[in-house]
This record gives structure tokens, C-alpha cells and sequence, in this order.
């Protein structure tokens, strides 16, 4: 087994729990170890830290899988990690009788770095990370067959077309098998197409709930829609309008079949541009009662920071400024590079350049089917504030 000996400047958090060995963190290596090895990390005095999968050129050299040096990454070890995350997701009711999809396995917050798995029903699609994770695929649709005994298990691919739709590739089992699932008793059928992601946004699934909630009688712009998570929420909670925008056509198209199957007619899909849509609403005076704003991630790394932050506070400077007063603004950001602090200093400028006032009703979290580990910060990405805008 290659060893990879830390330098003693850098060996503290990863001993303290961080699961990540950076780059310029390694000392030296025992061996040559290739892309996708399995390795025992120590530190300078020789003390094991734990073992996870070596990335050539990455700049996590590392990912730990588990503290305990002495067990092997192996098929036994994989099926023990998955029926962990099973256990998990069961502790915390899922699935359920109104809610079958949901996120399976989430990378190091399930002990498995390199691993995301989202639950369709009764199809799997994975999202295999590092070179390690990929090289143990087949280890983990064994542990997926044994634990769950799921119809497929799908793999996505590069992204693809303008829209960067997601290929996916047949693991197991039916190799085009429709993505179905029911979420807090709405029904999602998404066909067997091209989607984004593994399919689906699992992680606001109880932000839509409040939604629901706070929906009756309002009207209600969804920004960033996709296939209408929020949208169809406020619908059924009983909101009088849903304006849902995006600029994808197959999501929009999905979203209007799926507004039909539920039998939610309020809801209006259409294809825009929020960056150029919402100034264009605000310099016409439009005003919703309820504005959720779902952007994707416009910080993709901290590099980005600068111009993400930017982006983030002129596009919610028009969200803000379409809210009526004391109607509810729902702000999300899925960049964890951008910290709950950053973000709320970022509405706090936003909120002055539109001439408003926020009072932060909460500020929600991804759901608990997206569970972290401690002090590994990076794991913590979604942030979705609920606001009432003056
Ligand atoms: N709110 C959704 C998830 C949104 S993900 C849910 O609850 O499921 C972000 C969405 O923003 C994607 O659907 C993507 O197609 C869309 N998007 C990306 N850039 C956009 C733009 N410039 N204008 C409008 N939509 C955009």
C-alpha cells in the first residue's frame, strides 16, 4: 500500500477531521501511485490518518474514505458504506409514502468522497466524482443491487448540447428507464431524456413545503424555475398566479407536462433570460406577492468569488425590487464558495440598491438527505434565505 506522507504544516486539519489532502500538502509519496489508487494518508511522524483514493492531477491529491488505516477500500467496505447511507436516509423517513425521491448517498458526508447517488424510485443515478470513484463502480452497483435491489443504476455522463443536458450511461439493469418519483406527493415523471444534473434538485425539498405554505392567494414568480420544483408547490398550496422562468426548453417543457399531471393549472413556463428578464419586469413596474430566485451556481470556486458576488447582488437587486411590499422574497445560492455570511452581506447591498428593507425570516439549509461531516465546511453549499421585503 502507498503511503502519502504529509508535510507537518499541513497535517492538522486532515488530523482534526477535514477529509481532503491538498496538493501542496503532500510531503512525499512511498510508491508511484496512479490515478485512482488506494492510499493510507500519515502524517510526519508516521501516525495513520486515514485511507482514501489518490487524483493525479488534481488539486485534492486525496479524499479520505475512512479514519481507520487498517480497512481496505474494498467491495465489503463499500457495501458496508452504502447500507450506512440507506440506514441514514430510513432514520430520517425516506423514503416514504409521499416521497420516493431523494439523495441517496452524499459524497463525504456519507463516507464516500467521489459519490453522489440520487433515488428515483427505484432507479439510481449516480454521479462518480474522482477517477477512485469511478474505478469502483461496478464494487458500488453491487452494493446498490444487494442493498436496494433497484431496477437500474445509471451513471451521468459529460454534459451535453447548449443547455448542458446530462448523458447518462446503463450501470445495471433497464438502460433507459424513465425517471419517476413522488415529492411530498407531487408526481414527477421525467421521461427517460436528457436533464440536468442526476435529474432533479432533491436538495430544497423542504424549502418547497414552506412554499406551500406561505402560497395561498399570492402571486408568484418562480426565477430559475427547472422543471418547477417551487413552482408546482406554490401552485398546489394554492396560489392564485405561478410565472415560472427559465431558460431551458426541455425543463420548461417537462414543467408543463408535469403542471398537468398534478392537475396545477395556474402555473406559466417561460423561456427567459433572468438576466436580462428581471430588469426588463422591474422597468415595467411588475411586482409579485412571493419571488423565489434558484440561480444556478454563479461562484463556481472561490476564484470566482469577485464577479460571482456581483452577479449574485445585481440579480437580486431586480428580484427584490419585484417583490410587493411585504411580500416574501425565498433567495437561494448553491455556491459553496460562497459563505452564509458573504451571502447575507451580498442582500444587505442588494436590498439597498433596490431601495428596500429585508427582514431574514430564516435561513434554510440543504435537506438532511445531504448530511456533512463536521468541519468540513466545503460540504455545507445551499443556502436559501426566506425573507419579507419592505
Ligand atoms: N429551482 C429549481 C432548480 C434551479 S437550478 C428547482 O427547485 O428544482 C437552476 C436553473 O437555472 C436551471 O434550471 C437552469 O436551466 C436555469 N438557468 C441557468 N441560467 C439561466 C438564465 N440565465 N436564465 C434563466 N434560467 C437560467
Amino acid at each position: 500500500m502507498i503511503r502519502v506522507e504529509l508535510k507537518r504544516s499541513h497535517a492538522g486539519p486532515v488530523a482534526a477531521g477535514h477529509p481532503w489532502v491538498f496538493a501542496q500538502a503532500v510531503e512525499r509519496t512511498s510508491g508511484a501511485p496512479q490515478d485512482g489508487d488506494e492510499v493510507v494518508v500519515v502524517d510526519p511522524s508516521g501516525k495513520a490518518l486515514g485511507r482514501g483514493f489518490w487524483a493525479q492531477d488534481s488539486a485534492i491529491s486525496v479524499r479520505l474514505l475512512t479514519r481507520d488505516a487498517a480497512q481496505p477500500l474494498d467491495a465489503g467496505f463499500f457495501a458496508q458504506r452504502v447500507r450506512q447511507a440507506i440506514a441514514a436516509r430510513r432514520s430520517i423517513g425516506l423514503p416514504r409514502a409521499d416521497t420516493d425521491g431523494y439523495r441517496l448517498i452524499y459524497a463525504e458526508g456519507d463516507g464516500l468522497a467521489g459519490v453522489i447517488a440520487d433515488l428515483y424510485g427505484d432507479v439510481v443515478v449516480l454521479q462518480l466524482l474522482t477517477a477512485g470513484s469511478e474505478r469502483r463502480a461496478p464494487m458500488l452497483v453491487e452494493a446498490l443491487r444487494e442493498a436496494l435491489g433497484p431496477r437500474s443504476v445509471l451513471a451521468t455522463g459529460p454534459q451535453r448540447g447548449a443547455q448542458r443536458e446530462m448523458t447518462r450511461a446503463p450501470l445495471f439493469g433497464d438502460p433507459a428507464p424513465a425517471l419517476r418519483f413522488v415529492e411530498r406527493g407531487l408526481r414527477f415523471d421525467l421521461g427517460a431524456g436528457a436533464v440536468q444534473k442526476t435529474g432533479y434538485y432533491f436538495d430544497q425539498r423542504e424549502h418547497r413545503a414552506e412554499v406551500e405554505r406561505l402560497a395561498p392567494g399570492l402571486e408568484v414568480l418562480d426565477a430559475c424555475s427547472y422543471v418547477g420544483g417551487f413552482a408546482l408547490s406554490a401552485a398546489r398550496g394554492g396560489a392564485r398566479s405561478v410565472l415560472a422562468l427559465d431558460s431551458s426548453e426541455p425543463a420548461l417543457q417537462l414543467g408543463r407536462k408535469l403542471a398537468q399531471d398534478n392537475g396545477l393549472n395556474v402555473v406559466d413556463f417561460r423561456r427567459a433570460d433572468v438576466r436580462t428578464e428581471l430588469e426588463r419586469m422591474r422597468a415595467e413596474g411588475r411586482q409579485f406577492d412571493m419571488v423565489v430566485f434558484d440561480p444556478p451556481k454563479l461562484v463556481p470556486t472561490a476564484k470566482h468569488l469577485e464577479r460571482g458576488r456581483r452577479a449574485y447582488r445585481k440579480l437580486n437587486a431586480h428580484a427584490i425590487a419585484l417583490t410587493r411590499p411585504g411580500g416574501v422574497l425565498v433567495t437561494c445560492s448553491c455556491s459553496a464558495a460562497m459563505t452564509e455570511t458573504e451571502f447575507s452581506r451580498m442582500l444587505a447591498l442588494a436590498s439597498g440598491d433596490a431601495r428596500r428593507e429585508l427582514c431574514v425570516l430564516r435561513v434554510g439549509r440543504q435537506g438532511p438527505d445531504h448530511p456533512l461531516l463536521p468541519g468540513f465546511a466545503e460540504g455545507s453549499y445551499l443556502k436559501t434565505v426566506f425573507a419579507i421585503v419592505r
